[in-house]
């Protein structure tokens, strides 16, 4: 008889690091903005300009801190674009538009 398996449950959806500079000294907890579209520590959130000058987006939304619990939800929901670097494209993109204030040339 084979033995019964037990399909693995993964403990976390992947462990969440921080995306902000890699030689940060980050710690606190980790945060999500959907404004940034960035992972953040509580040190390299308050390291983002936009998240010092009280926090709204050019949309006018506010630089929220969402809980990565929440995070991983939306990101099933929305089916985010397939690669890692097709995701920091976008980051880069976004962030750049995001810190000068200036609308995307679209
Ligand atoms: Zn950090
Ligand atoms: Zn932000």
């Amino acid at each position: 008889m084979p033995p019964s398996r037990s399909l693995p449950i993964p403990a976390s959806p992947s462990p969440a690091e921080c995306d902000g500079q890699p030689d940060a000294r980050h710690g606190g907890d980790l945060w999500y903005c959907m404004n940034c579209a960035y992972i953040l520590c509580d040190v390299c959130w308050e390291a983002q300009p936009p998240h010092r000058r009280g926090g709204r987006g050019r949309s006018g939304l506010p630089h929220e801190k969402v809980d990565l619990q929440k995070k991983s939800v939306l990101d099933a929901a929305l089916r985010l674009p397939g690669t890692k670097e097709e995701l920091d494209q976008l980051h880069a993109d976004d962030i750049e538009t995001t810190w000068f204030g200036m609308q995307p040339r679209s």
